[in-house]
């Protein structure tokens, strides 16, 4: 069976419809290409047919793209020299969309060939527009839900399929930049203003008005492959065209801090290609495209930011369970979280039950969601009728009797094991024997959480991070006594939700915080030691972290720091080692330098809240040294000072899965997303190497760089994270 087929009907209009076996929408893979080319061969050569529509055979959907295990794949199947192998493998399918778009021409006249529509009954992704673009005209039903766009940018790629080449040409430089640079998708109709799509139709015209646009004798060259063509906005040395290519690329190096390959060899692409005729344009798409795949960040983007990341969400770690999905949630403390809580699950259908000590508390709670689907509305996002549906899912009480029926409790009181045990005793009086009760704590162990419940097996932690709505992850904490079913109802409440899940065991802080902590640490210690803020907060932005540790933890707030220090210190006692820490965040607090909340943080504030330069009292009470260290010395003590973490909590098996570690290190703290995450980072610059050079940091700067055992043991056999630590599945093949 082949994933394309044609027919050709009695007016001599070839149909090839896109169908790939197996899979609810169109992926393509290796053979699909050939296929393709083989129907086209052979209707261009048919005296018969006067024209083809490319259509897909999924309703609602044209294709969502390549198949990115192949991308990954690629580099591995092109031989021993990889990127000859790569560049010729993408030639090759480069020549099949240009023979679509030359559709028999002469070359040097233009006269002959067929008209080629493509027939979009919905979303069209990545090469599921690239082949679009090749054709002529470009016909979209009218699906306001469809998306249509090259998001490849997202997953550390760029459309290397001709995409960059001809949205360009098509488009202009500036107008097809927020689809080529940060990935943007449109609906039909906001992707036929952009100028995308040629035509929106009404569903059920679609094949008929490309029928009708082939055997209207249409002229079909493109306007590229004329003599004269001049692109639109200017071509580079154009005055207009100039201005566009150095904006667009002091925007991306604003952005991305230089950080992301992916997004400088776009524009590489976009600008050289641009000053050449279309083939040599698009054979410099395709060597940068090469060159982009060589790099190991964009397979390990591809391995953790979509195949792994897809993987977790499908339940990748999910105990053998039955279906144990959410009807009735109960949230319990409607502050901060509870409210964020309640709105992602009533958004997903789910009844909840909002519960605070006071009437006006829960109300306020559930006016969150109001609020949320008011900004909605504005946006067009939403309807009143939804936010009605959504709003009659919640009911705000202080009444515990109203939690009868929850098949999930979740806990988001004040962060106090007291007060913590008291709720949880009063909700299992309420609710059935087989509820499971979740807590969101950030900081306490599940374990001793878990004694307040008879049932320590139902006990587990659902630990959101803020704010809930945005942030995509969610990392689920077993107890020592969790057991597999309520691993199962967090699954499947996380899915419910659609945001991705880690599954980790308990331990201090579990698994994301014990990163972050000493990220945010080792730029504190710094100031103290005299490294000037901007180097610190600019050697995380240039990793490509959102923000650099100072402004974090102003976003966090400082008293949140010391309160964590403080319980930290008591808890540990004599192994505790963040003296030189505290002393900085103890002295702002008495600064009342709280952060952002109070205006006043590492960073001056205005009234508005507007983030000003870093505040000059810093400099007084901890001056600058004369000589600052270089920049790669503080981004390998930010880097090593949180992958280190992510390595003890392997070995202590706090992580199960190196995977889940790669995933929500970039979910929930956005760790070097070029990287794939900690353990990819550390494959990509060796173990040999890593574990060198924490000995080296560890001798200059302390014990807590100290290489890990595992590290050593690695760098020893030269092994890398994802040959040891392979899936089961993969182990398994
Ligand atoms: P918050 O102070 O905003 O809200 C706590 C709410 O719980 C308040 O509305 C309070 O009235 C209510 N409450 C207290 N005792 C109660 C009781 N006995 N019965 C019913 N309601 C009660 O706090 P928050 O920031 O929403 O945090 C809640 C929990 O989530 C804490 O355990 C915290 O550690 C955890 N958490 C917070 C964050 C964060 O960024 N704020 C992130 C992850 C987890």
């Amino acid at each position: 069976m082949t994933d394309f087929t044609m027919k050709t009907d009695a007016d001599g209009v070839a149909i090839i419809t896109w169908d790939t076996v197996g899979k609810s929408m169109n992926v393509m893979n290796e053979q699909g290409f050939f296929d393709l080319e083989k129907l086209v061969d052979e209707a261009l050569a048919d005296d018969a047919v006067k024209g083809i529509i490319i259509t897909s055979g999924k309703e609602g959907t044209f294709a969502g793209g390549m198949d990115l295990n192949i991308i990954a794949r690629m580099k591995e199947m092109a031989g021993d020299e990889p990127a000859q192998g790569l560049f010729d493998g993408l030639m090759q399918m480069h020549g099949i969309l240009r023979k679509i778009e030359r559709a028999g021409m002469d070359p040097k006249t233009n006269k002959g060939g067929k008209p080629i529509a493509a027939a979009l009954p919905g979303t069209a992704l990545g090469i599921g527009l690239e082949i679009p673009l090749s054709c002529h005209r470009i016909f979209a039903a009218d699906n306001p839900k469809a998306k249509i766009g090259l998001p490849e940018i997202m997953v550390g790629i760029f459309p290397g399929m001709g995409g960059t080449t001809r949205l360009v040409r098509k488009m202009g430089a500036m107008a097809a930049s927020p689809l080529l640079l940060e990935g943007k998708l449109n609906d039909p109709k906001k992707a036929k203003m952009a100028g995308v799509v040629d035509e929106v139709v009404a569903p059920e015209e679609l094949i008929a008005k490309a029928k009708e646009w082939i055997l209207s004798e249409p002229k079909f060259v493109k306007p590229w492959d004329e003599k004269g063509y001049k692109m639109p906005g200017g071509a580079p040395y154009h005055p207009a065209g100039f201005m566009t290519y150095v904006g667009a690329s002091a925007m991306v190096n604003g952005k991305t801090q230089g950080a992301f390959p992916a997004a400088k060899a776009l524009l590489s692409a976009a600008y050289e290609g641009a000053l050449v005729p279309f083939d040599t344009a698009i054979k410099i798409e395709a060597r940068w495209f090469t060159n982009v795949l060589m790099n190991p960040s964009s397979s390990a983007m591809i391995r953790s930011l979509f195949i792994n990341k897809e993987a977790l969400e499908k339940g990748a770690n999910r105990p053998d369970v039955a279906d144990e999905r959410v009807k009735k949630v109960g949230v319990l403390g409607a502050g901060m979280m509870g409210a964020g809580i309640t709105l992602v699950s009533a958004m997903a259908g789910m009844e909840v039950v909002l519960i605070d000590q006071k009437q006006e508390a829960a109300d306020k709670g559930k006016s969150y969601t109001a609020d949320y689907m008011d900004k909605g509305i504005k946006r067009g996002k939403a309807t009143e009728a939804k936010k009605e549906a959504t709003l009659g899912q919640i009911t705000a009480t202080t009444d515990y009797a109203a939690l009868a029926g929850c098949d999930l409790i979740i806990e988001a009181v004040f962060e106090d094991p007291g007060v913590k045990a008291k709720v949880t005793k009063k909700v299992l009086e309420h609710v059935g024997d087989d509820c499971i009760f979740a807590t969101n704590t950030s900081t306490l162990p599940i374990t001793e959480l878990a004694k307040a419940s008879d049932k320590q097996n139902q006990f587990i932690g659902i630990h959101f991070f803020s704010p809930v709505e945005k942030m995509m992850l969610v990392e689920i904490i077993k107890g020592k006594e969790t057991g597999p079913r309520a691993v199962a109802k967090a699954l499947d409440y996380v899915r419910q939700i659609r945001k991705t899940p880690i599954v980790v065991n308990d331990a201090r802080f579990f698994y994301c915080n014990r990163c972050i902590i000493p990220y945010i640490n080792e730029g504190i210690r710094m100031v103290a030691e005299g490294v000037a803020p901007a180097l610190i907060d600019n050697a995380a932005r240039q990793l490509g972290f959102p923000v650099g540790p100072l402004q974090l933890v102003d976003e966090t707030s400082i008293d949140l720091g010391a309160k964590i220090a403080r319980a930290t210190r008591a808890a540990m006692g004599e192994d505790y080692q963040d003296g030189a820490v505290d002393e900085v965040i103890f002295w702002m607090e008495e600064q009342g330098r709280l952060g952002r909340k109070s205006n006043a943080g590492f960073f001056d504030y205005d009234e508005k809240g507007k983030r000003q330069g870093y505040w000059e009292g810093l400099a007084e009470q901890y001056p600058q040294a004369n000589e600052q260290p270089d920049l790669i010395t503080v981004q390998h003590r930010l880097m090593f000072a949180q992958v280190l973490e992510a390595v003890r909590a392997l070995e202590e098996g706090v992580l199960e899965d190196i995977r889940e570690g790669d995933v929500g290190a970039i979910l929930a703290w956005g760790f070097a997303p070029w990287s794939g995450g900690p353990f990819s980072w550390l494959d990509i610059i060796g173990t040999p190497y890593a574990a060198e050079r924490c000995d080296q940091l560890a001798e200059t700067f302390g014990l807590r760089f100290a290489t890990p055992a595992l590290l050593r043991d690695m760098g020893d056999k030269n092994q890398s994270f994802y040959k040891r630590f392979a899936a089961p599945a993969e182990r398994a093949a």
